[in-house]
């Protein structure tokens, strides 16, 4: 057993000492059979929240209507949560009744996959009443039990069954996938944020591509609640030329998964309208939209004005949009060798990092300095003024120093 699974087991003795049952579950036991490193334990058993919460000191009753105990252990947070079924699941989505049991094999029967329908004991006997084990092995993702049911009982598992297909580089059983096409409606019925909070975790993860493909091909997206303005043309898109479409194949090389979304958001046959749009459809928090769409507002205006002075554009740019949207378009400019803009990032990339000053804190110059240089009384003036030589500084056409700067500022204040 690894490391903080032994430090769990205090736990799962002092409940067996009182003729409790309780076992490791879920992602951990997964995870462990798999060599992977784990992120939380948990527990489940056939003791009652009351009687968890009786046995142990420090707890906390972080979901006792579900059955849900956090223990703390050696300040270790467990979540120890009562054998139980689901049922009544109100429009396909988390169950309205569940119902305490005492039988381990009762509560594996509820959940969503058989890679995920696996207990381990104490001693680190496995108990895997599904063949979750021989799916590792081969690779697959199927459903406990009947998919078409479990799909209808709760759409989210449509979504987890893709997550860990793609997490894990596995295939997915036939009639899983059968299933998940002939329900994909019923995603409808799940929270914006609840798909986000899945979508995310793909975006974000070791092979976004993998997941992206399989979005695109069972189109399970185009179902959700709040319509998404982007993902039926990117899907599109990608199964017209699955082998080269780079915001889906070449995706995982970015480091940042905000620039993962504004990579793909970043094709020519979107506006940056449908992109906002589609961003907030998914509830993304609002500075996750915001520094998404300062990517993709400075990309169309760098696109926009390739043909002029590039410097000049460029050094706008990065001004108006900041030195992060900066440094995440270069990101994303660099990651294709075919990207129009790939041949310029270089040398933005070495204006960036030579620019003296990026804004107006970094000017050597402030209103105060201005006004008082000049002798005039302050007003907006001043903004205007230093948003001028901030422009020439950042150029390197002026040095950032009080005195140049003034001298500038007097020149301009006579020629005009
Ligand atoms: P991760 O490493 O992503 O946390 P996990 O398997 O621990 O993977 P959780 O979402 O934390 O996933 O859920 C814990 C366990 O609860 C799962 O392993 C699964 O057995 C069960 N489960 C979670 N969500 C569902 C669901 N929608 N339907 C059925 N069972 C579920
Ligand atoms: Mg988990």
């Amino acid at each position: 057993l690894p490391t903080i699974m032994q430090q769990a087991i205090p736990v799962l003795e002092k409940l067996g000492e009182q003729g409790y049952e309780a076992v490791f579950v879920g992602g951990c036991v997964r995870d462990t059979v798999m060599g992977l490193s784990i992120k939380d334990v948990d527990i489940a058993t056939s003791a009652r929240p009351e009687q968890v919460l009786a046995l142990f000191p420090r707890c906390i009753p972080t979901g006792l209507q579900h059955g849900t105990v956090t223990v703390l252990h050696n300040g270790i947070p467990y979540e120890v949560t009562t054998y139980r079924t689901e049922s009544e699941y109100e429009k396909h989505r988390r169950p309205a009744q569940v119902e305490f049991i005492d039988r381990l094999d009762g509560d594996l029967l509820r959940r969503d996959l058989t890679i995920n329908a696996m207990a381990m004991y104490a001693d680190g006997e496995l108990y895997d009443p599904f063949q979750g084990i021989e799916d590792l092995r081969h690779k697959v993702i199927r459903c406990v039990g009947d998919a078409d049911a479990r799909f209808q009982e709760d759409a989210l598992r449509m979504l987890r069954t893709i997550r860990f297909a793609s997490q894990f580089g596995f295939s997915i059983a036939h009639q899983t996938w059968r299933a998940l096409i002939k329900h994909r409606e019923l995603l409808q019925f799940i929270a914006m944020e609840r798909v986000f909070a899945e979508l995310d975790r793909m975006v974000s993860g070791a092979a976004p591509q993998h997941a992206l493909h399989l979005l695109s091909v069972s189109r399970l997206l185009l179902y959700c609640g709040t319509p998404l303005a982007a993902a039926d043309k990117l899907g599109e898109a990608y199964l017209a030329n699955p082998d080269s479409f780079k915001p889906f194949t070449q995706i995982h090389k970015l480091q940042h998964p905000d620039m993962r979304y504004a990579a793909m958001l970043m094709v020519d046959y979107l506006t940056t309208i449908e992109a906002d749009e589609t961003l907030k459809a998914l509830r993304l928090p609002t500075a996750r939209v915001n520094s998404i769409m300062a990517v993709l507002h400075m990309h169309s205006q760098l696109i926009m004005k390739q043909d002029e002075d590039l410097r000049l554009t460029w050094t706008n740019a990065v001004i108006q949009y900041g030195e992060t949207a900066a440094r995440g378009w270069l990101s994303i400019a660099q990651w294709d060798p075919h990207q129009v803009l790939h041949p310029y990032a270089n040398l933005f990339m070495e204006w960036l990092d030579n620019m003296p000053a990026l804004n107006l804190k970094q000017l050597k110059l402030n209103g105060k300095q201005l006004a008082g240089g000049l002798n005039q009384e302050p007003g907006t003036w001043m903004g205007r003024m230093l948003q001028r030589l901030l422009l020439q500084v950042a150029l390197g056409k002026l040095p950032n120093e009080q005195e140049a700067l003034l001298a500038q500022a007097q020149i301009w204040n006579i020629e005009d």
